[in-house]
């Protein structure tokens, strides 16, 4: 099948240590049209002061390059339906933030693992993701809040479409959030992107809805389907494989989505060996 790579947006998470500009040119440096990083840090909490200077030279670099839109990442030690509360008001406080933070780059994606509910069962857990969201998205802000699908590995929530539709139902400002969905946890989750990757979005669509599929992760998984494991692999190194991961990449209802991979390398020479990779098709 010829494929279509025009239309093909990718890069990797790039880190926010050197600023907003360093990492715009870093993605240049690496055939990257789209990046992620980590509005804080991702096992702590804490933020750097914004440059606003640093950010519109990031903004410029993003327009005259023609970069799809960037999906930030929140810290993984942000849990909205953990047991305990201080774990919960941290969520608060550090989406609130970042929501702010993120207006220096408007118009962007944040993307956030839904939570772990800590044994407080599923239900509660979309409750409290739920009140979350609608404590802080506010009308006006211009970034859309995207949900990760997860591998479904202990107390997670969100490792079936189900969860995901739920808590986007309970959403008071709908347009405000959506979903990217990573390749390692979906089939790690149990979805079957390797041999039946049109009956998965076929199951997307009718429970959460095509158009709130707003990015994608894009990783090899170390473990077969259905394991809910989340441990990820570079690209044809592990149980998916290159063939089906260019499926999902080029697949005429996904083709056009920021993808960013968040495969192990101790390197950007690595990403940019990936990148060239998947946009050759082959
Ligand atoms: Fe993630
Ligand atoms: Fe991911
Ligand atoms: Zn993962």
């Amino acid at each position: 099948m010829a494929k279509n790579n025009e239309q093909i947006h990718i890069g990797c998470h790039l880190s926010s240590a050197g600023g907003f500009e360093k990492m715009g040119r870093e993605a240049l440096s690496i055939g990257a049209d789209t990046f992620a990083f980590f509005t804080r840090n991702p096992r702590g909490g804490s933020a750097k002061e914004i440059d606003p200077a640093d950010a519109k030279a990031l903004r410029d670099i993003v327009t005259q390059n023609g970069f799809a839109k960037l999906v930030a990442h929140a810290p993984y030690t942000l849990n909205p339906c953990s047991a305990t509360k201080k774990v919960r008001d941290f969520a608060h406080i550090a989406m609130a933030d970042d929501m702010k933070r993120m207006e220096y780059l408007p118009g962007n994606y944040y993307n956030f693992h839904p939570g772990s509910h800590t044994g407080q069962g599923i239900e509660k857990g979309i409750e409290l993701i739920s009140e979350l969201l609608n404590d802080i998205i506010t009308a006006d802000q211009t970034t859309t809040i995207l949900f990760e699908t997860m591998a479904g590995k202990g107390s997670e929530v969100g490792g079936r479409f189900e969860e995901l539709a739920e808590i986007i139902g309970r959403v008071k400002l709908r347009e405000k959030v959506g979903v990217c969905m990573d390749t390692c946890h979906v089939s790690d989750a149990g979805h079957d992107i390797i041999n039946d990757l049109d009956g998965v979005l076929d199951e997307f669509d009718k429970i959460i809805g095509l158009d709130k599929l707003k990015a994608l992760h894009i990783n090899d998984s170390l473990n077969p389907a259905g394991s809910k494991k989340d441990r990820h692999a570079r690209i044809g190194e592990g149980h998916i494989g290159k063939d089906a991961i260019l499926n999902v990449v080029y697949d005429p209802r996904l083709i056009g989505l920021p993808c960013i991979l968040e495969t192990p390398h101790d390197s950007l020479e690595g990403y940019k060996k990936e990148i060239a990779m998947i946009r050759s098709g082959r």
